[in-house]
């Protein structure tokens, strides 16, 4: 990653390993050859968004696309609330043909 050389103000390279926040990451200046250390800060994003459904309105409701033995589930994707669909009472019936 570029930073900037608190010496020269000339950017410079600094590796970055597994970076944790905090860290103090040593590296050298390629222009002037001063040593220097960068603090690392990992910022973390959040990005509110309305859940109605939290707030008694109906979950926005995103139907599984998988069936199996419950059919027609449903995620929300507000929420991340999942609900299974009814039991399909065909499944066995299917899957007794397999076995
Ligand atoms: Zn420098
Ligand atoms: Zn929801």
């Amino acid at each position: 990653m570029r930073v900037i050389c608190p010496y020269c103000s000339y950017e410079t390279e600094v590796e970055l390993e597994n970076p944790d926040d905090g860290d103090l990451i040593e590296s050298t200046c390629d222009h002037c050859e001063q040593v220097f250390v960068s603090c690392v800060s990992i910022s973390i994003d959040l990005e509110p968004h309305k859940a109605d459904c939290l707030n008694g309105a109906e979950h926005n409701k995103e139907p599984f696309t998988s069936g199996g033995m419950y059919p027609n589930g449903w995620r929300c994707i507000d929420c991340e609330h999942e609900e299974r669909g009814e039991f399909d009472n065909g499944y066995w019936a299917r899957i007794g043909a397999a076995v």
